[in-house]
């Protein structure tokens, strides 16, 4: 055990030791520290996924609610057992419609998604192209593969053209990106993958978990926004972000469906989704169609968000919810938000293994859940605690 002892003591030395914080959910996206008494001032959460707010929605609760009391708590079995409940099949179906695809298959979380779809797509013979900043799940599918990995420069499709002249052969090969990614809150250049994945015969994934719900003239994503749902093979993406709720999905042909029930082993060996879980996914997904003014509400405060950093000096807030404030070392950034806490808010220190070697950052996350005031209040503190600290934009 001292092995482990001197590796955790590693960690803590490197500012990169990661620790569980309980909380507690209070309303207009506040928490509050498990143990610490309610009155005291709680956190504003800027951490969270939860960008439309859709996990405390009426509609959300209530229709998890009547599928716990109708269909049980429990699905009982994976679904090629008895555990294939006809609920599975209309979120199903709403979500091909939400994407614009032929079909979509619904896998227990995104980690599982991208674990399971991978290895199905690409094996030991195949070779997988994975942008650089790829997120973990989408690494540990490659890695399950078995594929040869060939990673390219993050959001640059001229090294993705160079890596495929030298590297594509004539095996199967598979293209992997995000749409928007995780950690730096940036866009793929989604067009110009989609033609070299059409001029180099690729199949192309798209892993779109920090866009379904909030991107598209009908909430349907940056694939939808681009116009290229006809171009990507897989549209992966999870239910438990912008959606409120939990679980994922692979939007994509009726064929690449079948072909996955048969062979993504993250679905075919484990227990379907609960019915509770399938209630708030689906109306979730029906108010992401039916009500654009929840992502208009949100896409107005990260607005407001930028315009009140960019007018305090700050470039570079980038194109999404997602707001990076990049410090690079991982112990300023601990202390950043530490600092931050001390004034009510709460955003996470993102450090390596979770990002590359130096590039440490407070990772904003925007949501409905938070009042104008409280976003404007946020940005103030931070810039205050960025010029007192002399932490300028570093180049990415
Ligand atoms: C969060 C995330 C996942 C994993 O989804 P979960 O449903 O949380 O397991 C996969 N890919 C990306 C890009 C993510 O940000």
């Amino acid at each position: 055990m001292e092995e482990l002892r001197n590796w955790l003591q590693k960690q803590q030395q490197e500012g990169n030791y990661r620790a569980l914080r309980p909380v507690n959910r209070l309303e207009h996206g506040q928490l509050a520290p498990a143990g610490t008494s309610v009155s005291s001032s709680p956190l504003f959460d800027f951490s969270s996924n939860d960008y439309l707010a859709l996990s405390v929605h009426p509609s959300v609760i209530s229709t998890s609610r009547h599928f716990l009391e109708r269909f049980g708590a429990g699905s009982g079995a994976a679904r090629l057992m008895s555990g294939d409940l006809e609920i599975h099949h209309q979120l199903e179906e709403k979500v091909a419609h939400l994407k614009g695809m032929e079909s979509a298959l619904t896998f227990g979380s995104g980690y599982l998604a991208n674990v399971g779809i991978i290895p199905a797509l690409a094996g030991r013979n195949d070779v997988i192209f994975c942008d650089r900043l790829n997120h973990a799940s989408i690494y540990d599918g490659c890695l399950v593969s078995g594929a040869r990995l060939i990673r390219f420069s993050h959001n640059d499709p001229d090294h993705l053209e160079r890596q495929l002249k030298k590297y594509r052969g004539n095996r199967k090969a598979l293209i992997v990106v995000e749409s928007i990614y995780s950690m730096d809150g940036d866009r793929c250049p989604l067009q110009d993958v989609a033609l070299l994945k059409n001029r180099f015969d690729c199949t192309l994934m798209v892993d779109e978990a920090h866009a379904t719900g909030l991107f598209g003239a009908r909430g349907g994503g940056v694939i939808e926004e681009d116009g290229l749902t006809e171009d990507v093979d897989i549209a992966m993406g999870t239910f438990g972000k912008a959606l409120g709720s939990y679980g994922a999905y692979a939007a994509c042909s009726d064929e690449m469906k079948r072909y996955l029930v048969n062979r993504a082993r993250s679905f075919i060996y484990t227990t379907a989704l609960p019915p509770a879980v399938i209630g708030a996914s689906l109306a979730a997904v029906d108010l992401v169609g039916d009500e654009p003014g929840l992502r208009e509400e949100l896409f107005r405060k990260v607005s407001l968000f930028k315009e009140c950093l960019t007018s305090g000096g700050w470039r570079n807030t980038g194109p999404s919810q997602i707001v990076p404030i990049l410090v690079g070392d991982s112990r300023t950034a601990l202390e950043i938000a530490a600092e931050l806490q001390e004034n009510t808010i709460f955003a996470t220190a993102v450090r390596p293994p979770t990002v590359p070697k130096n590039t440490a950052r407070l990772r904003f996350s925007i949501t409905r859940h938070l009042s104008e005031e409280t976003v404007k209040k946020a940005a103030e503190v931070l810039l205050d605690i960025l010029s007192r600290r002399s932490v300028s934009v570093l180049p990415k």
